[in-house]
């Protein structure tokens, strides 16, 4: 447990304590008969705001939202001492459905304070006497504030650790080839000042044309390395240096005293090799960032998920397109490995995924999820087209071999669970679907499609690491 955890437990059971016995009688006694009209009134005033209204459509607040509030809310009335800890627990899980679905932290607040109003006036009413009202009031308000600050605590660091994994996405689609593209930008940059030497040699006294920001390297510099670096301290460097070479080239090229322009080379060149040094030092990050892509099956890595899943999430719930996404696990894997040797399975694993890039669109996702998992995300589809398609991916994978070098022939098969997104604005929601539903095929004899569907049990061991 770490110490603002520790420090809202503390304030929390603090507040209960100088409540006092009675108080707090009254507090767990109202909860159930005024919670789930809270929760009502809590929804219609969120969905008041146009922002609130794109993330939550109606149906999704009915159907999944509103129950959770009045859970919620039950919640913070009966705490006792004993239960502090798991009520602030829950808390930081809330803020962090808020920062997955992307819900405006200022919105959750007005919530809280609609919430407080309309509890307080409860309470007048119900406490048998001015003072239990006083303390009741006085505990509340302190425990709504609680809940408040371990959501914004959770959703602060969520929405810090996304933003991260986002930027590492917008680089890793932008500066596809790292390498490649460390060698034509030192080349350009080398062009220019080959450039800048020429025109010097040549007399041709004008800055016309000449200047780096303009160059290929500046307008690469500032339209995509720039944004697909991010924003640091070496690309604040270069930016800088850029304008302090175009400030100087005046004198290099137009200047009539010999000297000044040689003074002026001189300094331009230094800036130069200053921003080479930097761009390699950009470049180097890149490369450590271990790669977009997974190294074996060359898909998609699974960190990157959540980035895509939130914006077709968004895409979906703004346009009302469809999309599905398959959970693919492959059957008896372990036997693979056992029988074919680890190299035998990293073959099959490739196979697998070259049949997976062959028979799906090259608008879908295709990720590494785990071991021997597979996720594809397929955009705008239906119900019945995910379905397809995966039965299409499934019978491939059943009739497609692996031949291995020694001539053997290996069979392969998978089970794939298919979870078509349902408004929910959560993506670990669409994921758990898709969970239950590949664990019901496995149950059901492996090498075979099920679709998600609410009467399915929850797959055991529900792995939500997606969220690091
Ligand atoms: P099931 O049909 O229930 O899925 O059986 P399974 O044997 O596939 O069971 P499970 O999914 O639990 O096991 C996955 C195995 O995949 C475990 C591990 O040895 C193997 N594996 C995971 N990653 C790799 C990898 O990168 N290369 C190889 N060769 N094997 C891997
Ligand atoms: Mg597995
Ligand atoms: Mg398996």
């Amino acid at each position: 447990m770490d110490r603002a955890s520790q420090a809202l437990i503390a304030a929390w059971q603090l507040s209960l304590q100088e409540a006092g016995a009675e108080a707090m009688a009254l507090m767990q006694q109202m909860a159930p008969e005024v919670a789930p009209a809270l929760a009502e009134n809590f929804y219609a005033v969120l969905l008041e705001d146009p922002r609130a209204a794109r993330y939550l459509s109606h149906d999704q607040v009915r159907q999944h939202l509103q129950p959770s509030m009045q859970r919620w809310l039950q919640q913070l009335l009966v705490t006792i001492p004993a239960s502090v800890p798991t009520s602030v627990a829950a808390q930081r899980v809330i803020g962090d459905v808020h920062a997955r679905v992307g819900i405006p932290v200022d919105l959750v607040t007005r919530g809280a304070r609609v919430i407080k109003r309309h509890l307080f006036a409860e309470l007048q009413d119900r406490a048998p006497s001015a003072d239990v009202a006083f303390r009741a009031i006085n505990a509340l308000s302190a425990v709504i504030d609680i809940a408040m600050e371990g959501m914004t605590l959770a959703y602060a660091h969520a929405r810090e650790r996304s933003a991260r994994t986002d930027s590492a996405y917008r680089l890793f689609s932008l500066v596809q080839n790292v390498s490649t593209e460390r060698e034509r930008q030192r080349a350009l940059l080398l062009d220019w000042e080959n450039g800048l030497l020429y025109a010097m040699a040549s007399q041709r006294a004008e800055t016309e044309g000449a200047w780096l920001a303009e160059s290929e390297f500046g307008l690469w510099f500032t339209h995509k390395g720039r944004p697909s670096f991010g924003e640091s301290s070496e690309t604040q460097q270069i930016d800088a240096l850029i304008k302090r070479i175009d400030a100087r080239l005046p004198d290099a090229l137009t200047h009539s005293d010999f000297r000044t322009r040689m003074r002026a080379l001189l300094h331009i060149r230094k800036k130069l090799e200053q921003i080479r040094t930097l761009l390699g030092m950009l470049f180097e990050r890149v490369g450590e960032l271990d790669a977009g892509s997974d190294a074996l099956t060359h898909l998609l890595n699974r960190r990157f998920l959540p980035t895509v899943l939130r914006r077709e999430i968004e895409l979906a719930s703004s346009s009302h397109t469809p999309f599905a996404v398959l959970l693919l696990d492959l059957d008896h894997f372990k036997v693979i490995n056992d029988t074919h040797g680890h190299d035998g399975g990293d073959r099959a694993l490739q196979h697998v995924a070259g049949l997976l890039s062959q028979f799906t669109r090259g608008s879908d996702y295709l990720f590494r999820y785990g071991g021997e998992e597979f996720v594809i995300v397929l955009v705008a589809a239906t119900v019945d087209q995910a379905v397809s398609i995966a039965e299409n991916l499934r019978g491939h994978i059943a009739r497609s071999p692996l031949t291995l070098p020694s001539g053997q022939e290996l069979a392969l098969t998978a089970s794939i669970g298919v979870a078509a997104h349902d408004e929910h604005p959560d993506f670990e929601h669409l994921m758990a679907r898709a969970d239950a539903a590949m664990y019901e095929a496995k149950k059901r004899g492996r090498n075979r499609v099920v679709l998600a569907s609410d009467d399915l049990p929850p797959a055991p061991d529900r792995r939500m690491q997606h969220r690091r």
